[in-house]
């Protein structure tokens, strides 16, 4: 089913909805750990210092209320006496106003050490997505939900350990507040704490019912998503602009784009009604409480069980604590929701690498080559062999072409043979070793590939070249010698800033080229790679002429003493002089030999090979 389909039919089920459960609550929350541990390495100074000031921001607030009683309580006296005690008094508001001037600071210091941290966090949890990118194999690249999982690691993951440290360093600033308050109103009464705290649970459940299900619509919508990204991807970029414009797809496609949006809203605005609706109504508990509260104090006040400067205390404990309760709400709510994020970034951070390849740089049998036995493939998730039994041997010194109709193979017997994936049953050997065993770095050293769809850097043209081999990536000499074999030298030094032209049109003074010259350029790159004695030629050369295919062959054959070369193409020109011809069919071999037998065979090869020539006749 392709990717569209698939997010239709997932948005027409509702987002599965999962009852909360104290376990399974609770057991989210094993990511705090790792994100604090992750803030910590990440700056520790940073951390200390975000840490020491939440605890003064916590304390302070209780002791500006405890200041404030005794300054109303010394008003009160002064009044009584004459004005004794008046210096008194202004000494505690002078107290209070440092007091208030501290909170200040240490709230700015919690804002900056924030703002610096989210930054650096921002690019390490960044720097871990892409680090683990490279160490992923193509089939997990392939594989939608695993690209899924990387979408949202990406999108959403680099800005939730710090929230997520945030709120847990919020949680104890005012969970340190609350135990403060609560000290000063036990002295009222200790049922008028029980009230502050029972007040707050019922929109505590909400918040964490709602954060889940919010979390929950996310992921499950992450297909739809995707589909509106590759939209936006296709209506806003250059290589697609041709296409998009000549057959007038646009309107077409911004529609769906627009379908999406529509249909993801109704889900969210469905919800966020839902948690407003039901955090206003729980939110009216908390109100009702704190009244409550205040009639009972006022009544206290006026039978003279407390003091007019201890009604005021009390009043502002109760509801600076109930601040401070739904503070903490808030932030438990926000943590299990940030958990949950974070539960998919440590998801695709802990996917399995695909098992370790083994140490092996050289093989025991240099002169036997390539050999494939009995060579089968499956893609993934896929019904029919790509591969069947594929046999096939090159010693060092021949040369290969592989012919047969789209979809035959012969792109996944490159993927096998480069390791790109394995085979799912036979195996491949090189110098006598099998694949698997070979290390991952020497295997790759030793063959040189470009397929059809080579990568088409926005790097300048010479970089472009060096890529073929990373440590000559910037030698200026081997460029150009890559790119005298390769044919692309004469077009090149009429650049504008020749080898050191910007390519492709994304940045500025981009110069783009035309397909056969970008060609040429991914053929100068197989050229760096002097070392390689496998060289792999997947159609890079459909957009060049006949003949100018024909002359590069040659002189990767000329070039190949003792090396292998493995061509496809589609031009029989090219291909009768490969020593080896085998023709794919439906993942089998249906033919090999050379030239002259498969002619003489009178099957496949020579019937497509007579109409060929014949349309060049
Ligand atoms: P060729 O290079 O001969 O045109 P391929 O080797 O690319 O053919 O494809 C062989 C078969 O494998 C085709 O049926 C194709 O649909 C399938 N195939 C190719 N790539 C993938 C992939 N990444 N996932 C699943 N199936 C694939």
């Amino acid at each position: 089913m392709s990717i569209a389909a698939r997010a239709r039919r997932e948005a027409l089920s509702a987002p599965p909805s999962e009852p909360l459960t104290l376990r399974g609550f609770l057991g989210v929350f094993r990511y705090s750990r790792r994100a604090i541990e992750l803030v910590w390495s990440t700056n520790r100074a940073l951390t200390l210092s975000f840490a020491l000031l939440t605890l003064v921001a916590g304390v302070l607030p209780a002791s500006v209320l405890g200041i404030g009683s005794l300054i109303v309580d010394g008003v009160v006296a002064a009044m009584r006496n004459a004005g004794a005690g008046t210096s008194h008094v202004i000494e505690l508001v002078i107290i209070e106003g440092v007091l208030v001037a501290s909170i200040a600071a240490a709230q700015r210091g919690l804002t900056l050490s924030r703002s610096l941290l989210r930054v650096q966090l921002g690019q390490r949890v960044n720097e871990m997505i892409l680090e683990k990118a490279l160490t992923l194999s193509l089939g997990q690249f392939e594989d939608s939900e695993f690209y899924d999982k990387l979408t949202r690691a990406r999108r959403e993951a680099s800005s939730r350990p710090l929230s997520l440290v945030t709120r847990t360093f919020g949680l104890a600033q005012n969970a340190i507040s609350l135990a403060s308050f609560a000290a000063l109103l036990v002295q009222f009464s200790p049922w008028a704490v029980l009230v502050l705290l029972l007040a707050g649970l019922p929109a505590f459940v909400a918040e964490a019912k709602f954060s889940g299900d919010t979390f929950r619509l996310f992921r499950w919508r992450s297909p739809e998503t995707r589909m509106q990204t590759y939209l936006e991807t296709v209506l806003a970029r250059e290589d697609y602009a041709k296409e998009v414009k000549l057959y007038g797809l646009g309107p077409r496609l911004l529609d769906r784009y627009r379908g999406i949006f529509h249909r993801l809203y109704r889900a969210d605005r469905a919800l966020t009604v839902r948690r407003d609706l039901w955090g206003f109504a729980l939110g009216l508990v908390a109100t009702l409480s704190l009244y409550a509260a205040y009639a009972w104090i006022a009544v206290s006040t006026i039978r003279r069980v407390i003091t007019l400067g201890e009604m005021t205390m009390y009043v502002g404990a109760f509801r600076q604590g109930q601040t401070a309760v739904s503070a903490m709400l808030s932030a438990v709510g926000g943590m299990y929701e940030d958990n949950l994020y974070l539960s998919t970034l440590y998801e695709y951070l802990e996917t399995p690498a695909p098992s370790p390849s083994g140490g092996m740089v050289r093989g025991p049998q240099p002169q036997d080559g390539i050999r494939f036995e009995d060579v089968g493939f499956v893609y993934p998730g896929a019904r029919t062999a790509a591969l069947e039994h594929v046999s096939l041997h090159l010693p060092p010194g021949t040369s290969l072409a592989l012919v047969g109709e789209n979809g035959s193979g012969k792109t996944t017997l490159i993927k096998l043979l480069t390791r790109l994936y394995a085979p799912t049953s036979g195996r491949i050997l090189l110098d006598g070793r099998d694949l698997a065993d070979w290390d991952e770095q020497a295997l790759r050293g030793r063959i040189g590939v470009i397929f059809q769809d080579f990568a088409r850097y926005q790097m300048p043209v010479g970089e472009n070249i060096g890529a073929g081999d990373e440590r000559y990536f910037e030698d200026e000499a081997r460029w150009r010698e890559a790119a005298r074999m390769g044919r692309a030298d004469s077009f090149i030094e009429a650049l504008p800033a020749g080898y050191h032209t910007q390519l492709g049109t994304w940045f500025r003074d981009g110069h783009e080229l035309s397909g056969g010259q970008w060609q040429k350029v991914a053929l100068s790159r197989a050229f760096m790679r002097t070392r390689a004695d496998v060289l792999v030629l997947d159609e890079p050369t459909a957009a060049m002429d006949a003949q100018a295919e024909a002359e590069v062959f040659e002189r990767f054959r000329q070039l190949a003493h003792e090396r292998i070369t493995i061509l496809i193409s589609h031009r029989f020109s090219t291909v009768r002089v490969a020593d080896q011809i085998v023709v794919l069919d439906h993942g089998r071999i249906l033919e090999r030999g050379s030239h002259e037998e498969l002619m003489r065979l009178d099957g496949t090869y020579a019937r497509l090979f007579t109409l060929q020539a014949r349309g060049y006749r």
